[in-house]
């Protein structure tokens, strides 16, 4: 098994506008005979879960999410034919994924995909995540609309994920990408914490967002399984 989540802590990189993770003590063993913390933590910090309400009103909250993937199978995406980590706000094409396909298989057979983009490395120095240019844009790589669009509409994925914080490239000022997941009723999944001996293909992802009632994504627990 591998931990692909990112540990949540105080004041951890978030978007702009999103609340800021906050730990205060509650109660001490010393005064109260236990100890306890109050947390403040926004529904996409970290490694999180995103449900199809974030962007379309009226669509599934993330205590929606379906029980047949909280354990589901998955497959990565990482580009031979592209520089590795990707170029600061690459769009992956479909073009790209179907050279994917013709080295590692298919990807009809899974339920999410992961594009590896080479981000989960900027964590060790948190303050270049959510990096931008001199003009304030973000330089996160992600996908095209048609791309998402595509490996939902003829490979059947319904959790398109990514070690970058966006589904859409940094540069998006729409979520073109992000809104046509979710009106598709699929998932994103942001922030996962790759590894590099995870296998390309055929292994099991276990998600475990909390049961958030009315939420739009919750923080959550991602372990690969092989
Ligand atoms: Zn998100």
């Amino acid at each position: 098994m591998k931990n692909l989540t990112h540990p949540i802590i105080p004041d951890m990189p978030e978007w702009s506008g999103d609340p800021q993770t906050f730990r205060t003590l509650a109660a001490e063993i010393t005064s109260d005979g236990f100890a306890l913390n109050e947390w403040r933590v926004g529904e996409h910090t970290g490694t999180h879960l995103g449900s199809p309400s974030h962007f379309l009103k009226g669509e599934a909250t993330i205590d929606q999410f379906p029980q047949d993937l909280f354990c589901c199978t998955a497959a990565i995406l990482r580009f031979e034919h592209l520089p590795y980590p990707l170029p600061l706000n690459y769009t992956v094409s479909i073009e790209d994924i179907l050279k994917d396909e013709e080295l590692h298989g298919l990807l009809s057979e899974y339920q999410c995909i992961i594009l590896d983009t080479g981000w989960t490395e900027r964590w060790q120095a948190p303050e270049s995540v959510f990096e931008t240019d001199k003009n304030g844009i973000l330089l996160h790589p992600g996908f095209s609309e048609a791309a998402v669009m595509w490996l939902i509409g003829e490979r059947g994925i319904r959790i398109i994920g990514t070690d970058a914080p966006g589904i859409d490239p940094g540069k998006s000022q729409d979520f073109i990408a992000g809104k046509a997941v979710a009106n598709a009723g699929c998932w994103h999944l942001e922030n996962v914490r790759l590894n590099s001996q995870l296998p390309r293909r055929h292994f099991q992802l276990s998600i475990s967002p909390l049961p958030l009632v009315g939420g739009h994504g919750s923080p959550c627990v991602v372990y690969a399984i092989e």
